[in-house]
């Protein structure tokens, strides 16, 4: 895969390849088939971003596991209380559940500063977040996950899962913004 790549008007540099995300993702899994031991795991992955990282991270699970796909929008409420998530596609009753979040990456912390209360409100039995990345440079809100693949610059990335304006989620490396544009 080329060390650079071009995306609608941007260029992007490769941060890490393929089989470093395997790696660690397989040791993630490891640390929540540990952590989860004996029980009966739901997982929330929320679209689109995360369907690369959620079907790789369900394979290295080894305890039993169900998987819910949500999509959530953000609208701003008629009233003075602001923006209201909306969840879309919660299928699965999550009251007395283990839920695991499954989030693409975590940037300023907004999304789940505005999603993790709703989902509490249901109580379920443990709430925890895995993202895939981390973005700790660029946080605006008070929001950490358990589990975390790579904490990476406050720079724009696409690949695995993430796209730039609908393109970009087929790469199986990760690419990170660069203004430099390739030499060949
Ligand atoms: P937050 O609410 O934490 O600011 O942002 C979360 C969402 O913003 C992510 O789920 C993702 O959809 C989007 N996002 C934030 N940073 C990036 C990035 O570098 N690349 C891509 N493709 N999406 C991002
Ligand atoms: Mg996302």
């Amino acid at each position: 895969m080329a060390g650079t790549v071009c995306i609608h008007d941007l260029y992007f540099r490769r941060l890490m390849d393929g089989d470093a995300i395997a790696t660690r993702v397989r040791t993630l899994g490891e640390e929540v088939s540990r952590d989860y031991a004996g029980k009966r795991l739901l997982c929330l992955a929320i679209l689109n971003g995360s369907f690369i990282f959620a079907a790789d991270l369900l394979r290295v699970i080894s305890m039993e596991v169900d998987i819910c796909f949500i999509r959530l929008s953000s609208y701003s409420g008629a009233d003075s209380t602001g923006k209201v998530t909306t969840i879309f596609g919660l299928t699965e009753n999550i009251a007395q559940r283990h839920v695991l979040l499954i989030e693409d990456i975590i940037d300023t912390g907004k999304t789940l500063h505005e999603l993790l209360p709703v989902l509490h409100e249901k109580q379920p039995a443990s709430l925890q977040v895995a993202t895939f990345l981390s973005k700790p440079g660029a946080r605006r809100y008070p929001i950490e996950a358990s589990y975390t693949g790579f904490t990476i610059p406050d720079q724009f990335v696409v690949g695995y899962g993430l796209d730039y304006n609908g393109l970009g989620r087929n790469l199986p490396d990760l690419y990170i913004r660069t203004t430099e544009e390739p030499q060949e």
